[in-house]
Order: C-alpha cells, then sequence, then structure tokens
C-alpha cells in the first residue's frame, strides 16, 4: 500500500509488490477515481495475502466507498490496475463480481419477496449448489429464521441489513467487502454479526471493512489504513501497534482534534 508519509511497515506492501511469496487476493496499483474534477481515489496501491482482514478507517468523503465500489466492480477505476484474484475488474468483471460479496448501504434486497424469496433469488443468480439449504441455514445464523417468511418491506434496518449479510455470504465469496456492516445494529445484531465474521476467518477469505467506529473496526482485523482524501496515509499490522492509542493516531492522521470526554 502506497502512504503518504512514513505511516506503513506492513510486509506486501507496495514495496515488495515485484516479489510477492503468495499470489494476492487483491492487487492494486495506481488506482485513481474522478468524478467529473473530482479527484476521489488520488493514486491508491494495494496488496493483500489471502486471508487478510483489513479494515479502512477514513472522515467522510475520504474515498472508502469508492474503493470499495471499484472492487466490486461497481465503478470504473479511471486510471491504474486493480486485481481480485488475479481477475482484472474491468476485463474479467463476471469472474470478479462470483469471488466478491458486497454488504453496503444499499442492501440489494427486494422489499415485496420474503427474506427466505430473496435469498433463493440471489442463491439461483450465482448457481449455488443446494441453494434452499443455504439460505435456511444463513437465516438462522443471522437470527432470521422465525421471519423468514414475512415481506423484506416489512422488516426493521437491522433486520434489512442482516438479511443483507446473509445474502452477500450465499455464494461463499473469496473476498468480502463490508462498507460500514455495523450501522444501524442493535448490540445483539452486532454481536452477531461480529460472531459471524469472526467465523468466516478460515485463513483463505479475505475481508476488506471500511467502518467509523474504532472499536468496531480494530476487533478482528490483523491490518488497518487510513484513508485522507483519495489517499492511505497509514497502514499497519494490528500487532505492531497500540490499539489503545490509535484513536490519537487516528485524529492526527486526518489533522482533527480529538472530541474532548463528557
Ligand atoms: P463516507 O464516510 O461519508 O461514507 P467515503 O469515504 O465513503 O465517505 P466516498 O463516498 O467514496 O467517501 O466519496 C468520495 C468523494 O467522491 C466525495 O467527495 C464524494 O462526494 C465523491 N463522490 C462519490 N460518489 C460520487 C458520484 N457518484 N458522483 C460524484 N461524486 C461522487
Amino acid at each position: 500500500m502506497t502512504t503518504r508519509g512514513a505511516e506503513s511497515e506492513v510486509a506486501g506492501s507496495a514495496e515488495s509488490l515485484e516479489a510477492p511469496t503468495v499470489a494476492a487476493a487483491v492487487l492494486v496499483r495506481n488506482l485513481r477515481k474522478d468524478y467529473g474534477h473530482h479527484e476521489a481515489l488520488r493514486g491508491v496501491d494495494l496488496r493483500l495475502d489471502p486471508g487478510t482482514f483489513l479494515t479502512i478507517f477514513g472522515p467522510n468523503g475520504a474515498g472508502k466507498t469508492t474503493f470499495m465500489k471499484v472492487l466490486s466492480t461497481l465503478t470504473r477505476p479511471t486510471e491504474g490496475i486493480v486485481h481480485v484474484g488475479g481477475k482484472d475488474v474491468v476485463k474479467d468483471a463476471p469472474e470478479v463480481r462470483k469471488r466478491v460479496g458486497v454488504i453496503s448501504h444499499n442492501t440489494y434486497l427486494y422489499a415485496q419477496l420474503t427474506g427466505l424469496e430473496n435469498l433463493e433469488f440471489y442463491a439461483g443468480m450465482y448457481r449455488v449448489p443446494n441453494g434452499r439449504q443455504r439460505a435456511l441455514s444463513l437465516l438462522k445464523r443471522m437470527d432470521l429464521f422465525t421471519r423468514m417468511d414475512d415481506r423484506v418491506g416489512g422488516y426493521s434496518r437491522g433486520m434489512q441489513q442482516r438479511l443483507s449479510v446473509a445474502r452477500a455470504l450465499l455464494h461463499d465469496p473469496e473476498l468480502l467487502l463490508l462498507d460500514e456492516p455495523y450501522t444501524g445494529l442493535d448490540q445483539h445484531a452486532s454481536r452477531v454479526l461480529a460472531e459471524v465474521l469472526q467465523g468466516l476467518r478460515d485463513g483463505t477469505r479475505t475481508v476488506i471493512m471500511t467502518t467509523h467506529n474504532i472499536q468496531e473496526g480494530l476487533s478482528g482485523c490483523d491490518r488497518v489504513a487510513i484513508l485522507v482524501e483519495g489517499q492511505f496515509v497509514y497502514d499497519r499490522r494490528v500487532a505492531d501497534i497500540d490499539t489503545s492509542s490509535f484513536q490519537h493516531t487516528y485524529f492526527t492522521c486526518v489533522h482533527e482534534e480529538l472530541p474532548e470526554e463528557d
């Protein structure tokens, strides 16, 4: 990962891209994304080994969602190379989509269908073997089994979010992109999600998560980065940092004052 300043000390970062020891799960080089005259991403580099859980922090408008959209093929890079599992997000977009699961502000659910029908629809689309069984098992895992025959339009925001987690996991993606996944979840649902995410860690599945919550973001991840104005300004292994002072690090990186305690 290329970072402004001297905050990058992660093995497998941009400096070691030339001689990777393991095929990268995600490889990004000089990624730029413009919206008209606005530069949302301004030269991002990243290399993630399979099995890595990376959390990206950053203030509003830093480019986090844009970065996730590029990785999930929802938007095209203006410039640069972006590979997921060795596949190019532009040239091999259908292949990339099969490998990626996305949880974002948009749940991609159909309000007129029930929870089960939604999952069965997506299972069909992804050609998931034993789709119904997989759907039922995920509904149980996300604590939605008793509501699976209700229309999703009647679900609370948190229930829809939980169902969208199940949707994203249906095809057992090798890369999971979680854009503020805890938004709208109550304490219980947050705990369920945290447990589900931990359960997904099998040494090969790669996860990238964005969040504004420092505690949730640091828990369970093994690499942490900060994006500011379309560039990574910080990238460390969690094992190498003092997590208790990370809040201070964050506010220093984003050039903001620490909020005063009550
Ligand atoms: P937040 O924490 O508020 O969700 P973010 O880090 O996810 O912010 P992005 O949503 O990626 O930030 O936005 C990065 C910049 O790109 C912002 O200035 C935003 O206004 C701009 N932007 C994002 N999407 C579009 C779009 N479709 N058209 C024009 N500008 C956009």
